[in-house]
């Protein structure tokens, strides 16, 4: 059974890891690094895929 998930489905796309910072590389004028957050497109950042319904209907 590889894609039953325990209770919390944790999205498969980014892990729960659904915001993630980015360093841009370049720094604020106070010193800080400059970073994106970035939100998962599959679960719009909150971690879990959709109703187990969804998957069912696509075959995985
Ligand atoms: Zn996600």
């Amino acid at each position: 059974m590889p894609r039953n998930t325990p209770s919390p489905r944790v999205c498969h796309d980014c892990d729960g890891f659904a915001s993630a910072a980015i360093t841009t590389g370049t720094r604020n004028p106070d010193g800080t690094r400059t970073t994106l957050a970035v939100d998962c497109r599959a679960c719009h950042g909150t971690g879990t895929t959709a109703p187990a319904a969804a998957l069912i209907r696509t075959g995985r």
